[in-house]
């Protein structure tokens, strides 16, 4: 386990320039590139040609600078950026599995991706397994001999667990299964790579764009599996074409110098509401704090310097208590009732009813997901102490507190 990995001065070292010596590379606004010779483009497609570009939903210019700097990042060989997240988790998975095929997942995950898991796989019969991830032991014994993958996230949703990464590498290595982890929540402040995992995946929609202009994905892996998926023959990537438009790839370019930065001041802020809400006596999940039940394994295996993180979610029982709640706050300008993350204004959300809905209740239940679980995604404010007297008013309002 390497420590002093620093995520931010891998990127901060990247030297790309444009093509006129332009200090950010040139956007390369082309779907289709001339080939000099008959020879050279044949030699293309069959895979043989270096730093030859054939045809944007292949490889691109631009998303090969934005791919660069996502495996610096990671500490990866290559990466590949998709048009969202859900394209990079499924394009991934899809290039793992075939029929017959078994997976095991943490029970929280993303929404999406669990619908993709627990009902889209269906129609290629490959089978699922749902497991709590912080239990090593069932995430083992879940294994079977047709088992291709281990999906997990570094910090789950919207439960905030840390997965161990570590341990959950030493199982899938024993076994010969690939783990497959979603880092949305954390970038820079986890590595998941460094730690063991074969592929990292990314919604660049949060915070490694962090403006909520743009939808975005990414695969950080090995050249040989970035090579899989953009196969011309087999490549999942290639032949179901989730490729993220290049203009885009220009703009996340720029904001990923930034990311460690926002990073640090979306933690600190999360950071302050967490000992604010732990004085009001709220039951509240955040893994900074001493009492969060992966708290110390986080400590072990995090990046230094990044915080724990700008998510925090307040347990308010029901969803009849929580609705009024996020209303209030919207009110009076804590930030907006909003899906997503990583925006510079606070979202927050009640995850049972929007980002988790897809979950059944029933299940919801079973994984300690309260129904009145307000996730809120911490902004980049200024004043984060007036931003905390407005969630008090709002509690104090409703008589919560
Ligand atoms: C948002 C999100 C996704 C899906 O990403 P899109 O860019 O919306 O497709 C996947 N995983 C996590 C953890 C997310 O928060």
């Amino acid at each position: 386990m390497k420590k002093n990995f620093d995520p931010a001065t891998a990127i901060q070292n990247l030297e790309q320039f444009g093509e006129f010596g332009g200090v950010n590379p040139s956007i390369t606004d082309s779907a289709t590139f001339t080939f000099m010779t008959e020879e050279e483009m044949i030699k293309t497609f069959h895979g043989e040609s270096e730093g030859c570009f054939l045809y944007s939903r292949h490889w691109n210019p631009s998303n090969r600078y934005l791919s660069e700097a996502l495996a610096a990042m990671e500490g990866t060989e290559l990466a590949w950026v998709t048009g969202s997240g859900m394209a990079a988790i499924t394009t991934t998975l899809l290039q793992l599995v075939n029929s017959g095929d078994h997976i095991v997942t943490s029970v929280t995950t993303y929404g999406g991706t669990y619908a993709f898991l627990a009902n889209y796989l269906k129609k290629f019969n490959i089978e699922v397994t749902f497991v709590n991830i912080t239990d090593l032991e069932s995430v083992e014994k879940a294994i079977r001999p047709n088992t291709k993958v281990l999906y997990t996230e570094t910090m789950t949703n919207p439960m905030l667990q840390i997965s161990n990464i570590p341990e959950l590498a030493k199982i899938t290595r024993t076994h010969g299964v690939k783990l497959v982890v979603d880092n949305t929540f954390t970038p820079m402040i986890f590595s998941p790579f460094k730690l063991g995992a074969d592929i990292v995946v990314y919604s660049m929609t949060k915070f490694i764009n962090g403006k909520n202009d743009a939808v975005a994905g990414a695969i950080c892996a090995s050249e040989e599996f970035i090579n899989e998926i953009s196969n011309v023959n087999d490549g999942t990537a290639m032949l179901l074409g989730p490729v993220l438009d290049p203009l885009r790839s220009s703009g996340i370019l720029k904001n990923m110098a930034t990311l460690h930065i926002r990073m640090q001041k979306h933690s600190e802020n999360a950071m302050y509401m967490a000992k604010k809400f732990k004085e009001l006596g709220l039951k509240f999940i955040y893994p900074g704090i001493t009492e969060h039940p992966q708290h110390e394994l986080m400590n072990q295996i995090m990046n230094k310097n990044f915080g724990y993180g700008g998510l925090i979610a307040i347990d308010l029982e029901t969803a009849e208590r929580a609705a009024p709640f996020m209303e209030l706050m919207q009110q009076k300008g804590v930030g907006y009732h909003a899906v997503s993350l990583g925006y510079f204004k606070t979202l927050f959300s009640n995850s049972g009813k929007s980002t988790s809905s897809e979950v059944p209740e029933e299940l919801q239940k079973e994984m300690g997901l309260s129904a009145g679980l307000v996730r809120f995604s911490v902004g980049l404010d200024h004043d984060i102490e007036r931003s905390f007297n407005l969630v008090k008013e709002s509690l104090e309002e409703l008589h919560y507190i």
